[in-house]
């Protein structure tokens, strides 16, 4: 088969996984941006909910460096967080790991701090990054979609956030010393949220919230437990992005997710 022949085939078979996917959401119109040309491998636009609209903002900015030390540089501290924006506040304008020397700004975290539901990520990419909010790039819109179309919910319903609070440059994974620094945080956040799941995307979040070398491929669609709170891991949105035949995968794992908090999942 000659090599064109065979990306043609990649493609076709991409769109048609995404399509499928899309349907299982339930998402029923496809529709192109208006005066779109139809590249072979472009992708087609679905028609879609205004996801940034309905966002909450991002978490309020810590308080004013009057009150606090502006450069954290300090361990996490171990007392029980009494909300979110202790939290927050607590990592400040932190310099605890090399991160913070190529980040914009700091991604905490979005979304109810009453979430039944918690998305955990492995950290923020360049769109991420320039907007200080979890997700918001391709494989946030990814994400949104699952959560929207798919579970009917929005994205203030649920929480997301990531592993380390800042980018990683090039969107390499975090390094361990990365982690190290940052994963207090959102063992914090989880403490405040006390959510009914934790959704964990990806290797970065699923090995080491629940501290094991095991692959996601393996782990994704088995119950595991944090801190006596139901955990299930799935493969990463951008993992999806690359390979869409496994958007299947993500979709059962998230009915189980839905199925234990009661959520009407959606008939074929
Ligand atoms: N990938 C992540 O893991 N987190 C984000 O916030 C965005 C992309």
């Amino acid at each position: 088969m000659t090599d064109i022949r065979k990306d043609l085939q990649d493609v076709i078979a991409d769109i048609r996984a995404h399509v499928e996917f899309q349907r299982a959401l339930g998402v029923k119109t496809l529709e192109l941006p208006a005066g779109a040309a139809c590249p072979a491998a472009a992708r087609p636009a679905y028609t879609r909910a205004p996801a940034a609209a309905s966002v909450r903002p991002a978490a309020p900015p810590p308080a004013p460096s009057s009150v606090i030390d502006p450069k954290r540089t300090e361990p996490i501290a171990t007392k029980e967080p009494v909300s979110l924006d202790a939290v927050h506040e607590e990592i400040g304008d932190c310099t605890r790991c090399k991160l913070n020397k190529g980040r914009n700004a700091i991604v905490f975290g979005e979304g109810s701090s009453k979430a039944d539901i918690l998305f955990v990520g492995e950290g923020p990419g360049f769109e991420e990054d320039q907007q200080g909010r979890p997700f918001v790039g391709a494989a946030g819109q990814l994400l949104t979609d699952i959560i929207v179309k798919g579970m009917k919910l929005k994205r203030e319903d649920v929480y997301i956030c990531n592993i380390v609070k800042c980018r990683p440059p090039g969107n390499r994974n975090p390094e361990p010393d990365e982690v190290e620094a940052c994963i207090g945080f959102v063992k914090k956040q989880i403490a405040v949220i006390k959510p009914k799941v934790i959704v964990t995307l990806g290797n970065v979040p699923t090995q080491n919230l629940l501290n094991t070398k095991q692959g996601i491929t393996k782990m994704r669609g088995t119950w595991q437990e944090y801190d006596g709170i139901p955990v299930m891991p799935t493969f990463h949105p951008s993992y999806l992005l690359r390979s869409p035949g496994e958007k299947g995968k993500v979709w059962e794992d998230i009915k189980m997710v839905m199925g234990k908090i009661g959520l009407e999942i959606p008939k074929k």
